[in-house]
């Protein structure tokens, strides 16, 4: 264990011991902020890789997708391009590449927290203006907003069933950089759907208020505004029991609960709440659909081709890249595309509508 691991879990450990157990979110939030601001996680030499960093296809098919609803829309201008976790501002970069070929050219936001993905997001894309939050992107214009792999790194809060009914789920310190999960004094019978209510004594609960309430914000924002949002993730889409907290580091499967902060942890998006926050804010809701239907849809497969026919030495990578996109035993299946828009706003592509 390196002297930086010990020292995170350390202070973690020390503040726990201080002020009492924190809540699974919390835990969630500190190790995320560490980790995020520490290094930059992505690529072949980090922890995990995304879909954008495998080929800049997949950016290329969401700034065709986002062109085709401007045009269909009688192109306005201005428009906010916003996208959320931007990462090593790869994706952005493909797609407004791409974007600007159908003379589209918005203005260009990243809500993003890291400082140090920041730095690479400059450097792929140095026009964008940055942002803590959603609540600073401008409000005269439509938005096109993107969010990829985004919805996974928010923290989320879980409950788990005892004899005596909901508690909040509470993190402590076990021994040396590991930490354990537990039951806390806090009911939480309230929050916790009432058909899931009697489920057996160690059934967990979770939910992931910062997700719902930064869809709720920027559904807000585009129903008065106009505008479209792309939700690209792994996820579930019907509310179900059980904990998904888990982390990678180099690659791997770890210990969601050891060595905070050296590992990226993530939950699966509950696509079923975040629908409900975009119809509640009266907004369309395209899928979800599979990521694989979606990019063939969008026509990856003809992309494909024109790349390798143009670059005949990498023909091989092109086609690996595409299918590790679009193969269902790959990221097609697991990864779901979800669309939301504002009503009269076009019919996105690539969801069979
Ligand atoms: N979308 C990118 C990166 C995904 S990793 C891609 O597909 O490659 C998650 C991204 O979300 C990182 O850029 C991380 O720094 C950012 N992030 C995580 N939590 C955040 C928060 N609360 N606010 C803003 N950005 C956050």
């Amino acid at each position: 264990m390196s002297p930086d691991t010990q020292a995170t879990s350390q202070r973690l450990a020390q503040q726990i011991e201080a002020s009492g157990p924190i809540s699974v979110a919390d835990y969630m939030r500190v190790a995320n902020t560490e980790y995020y601001g520490r290094a930059d996680p992505l690529g072949a030499d980090g922890d995990f890789i995304t879909a954008p960093e495998i080929s800049q296809m997949f950016g290329e098919m969401v700034g065709i997708w986002l062109s085709d609803i401007w045009l269909r829309r009688g192109s306005p201008s201005p428009c906010h391009y916003v996208e959320l976790g931007p990462g090593r501002g790869t994706l952005a970069a493909d797609a407004l590449r791409t974007m600007k070929r159908f003379g589209f050219e918005p203005v260009v936001h990243f809500v993003e927290n890291s400082p140090t993905l920041r730095e690479r997001q400059v450097a792929a894309v140095p026009q964008a203006v940055f942002h803590d939050d959603v609540e600073t992107v401008p409000t005269d214009a439509p938005l096109f907003v993107v969010a990829n792999e985004f919805f996974d790194a928010l923290p989320i809060a879980q409950s788990i069933a005892t004899n005596a009914g909901w508690r909040e789920r509470v993190v402590v310190p076990d021994h040396s950089a590991r930490f354990a999960a537990m039951p806390g004094p806090r009911s939480t019978d309230s929050q916790v759907p009432g058909h899931f209510r009697m489920a057996s004594v160690g059934s967990i609960y979770e939910t992931c208020p910062d997700a719902n309430a930064m869809m709720h914000k920027l559904s807000m924002r585009m129903s008065g505004q106009g505008g479209v949002m792309l939700t690209i993730d792994y996820g579930y889409l019907q509310p179900a029991l059980g904990s998904t907290l888990q982390a990678v580091q180099n690659h791997k499967y770890a210990d969601p609960f050891s060595e905070p902060g050296h590992c990226d942890l993530t939950a699966h998006v509950n696509f079923h709440e975040l629908t409900l926050c975009a119809q509640r804010s009266g907004l369309n809701v395209a899928g979800p659909c599979n990521q694989g239907d979606w990019l063939s849809g969008l026509g990856i497969d003809q992309r494909a081709m024109s790349l390798a026919q143009a670059n005949p030495d990498r023909a091989k990578e092109i086609s690996a890249a595409r299918s590790r996109l679009v193969a269902r035993e790959s990221m097609g299946a697991l990864f779901k595309v979800m669309a939301t828009y504002a009503k009269g706003w076009p019919a996105p592509e690539g969801f069979g509508l």
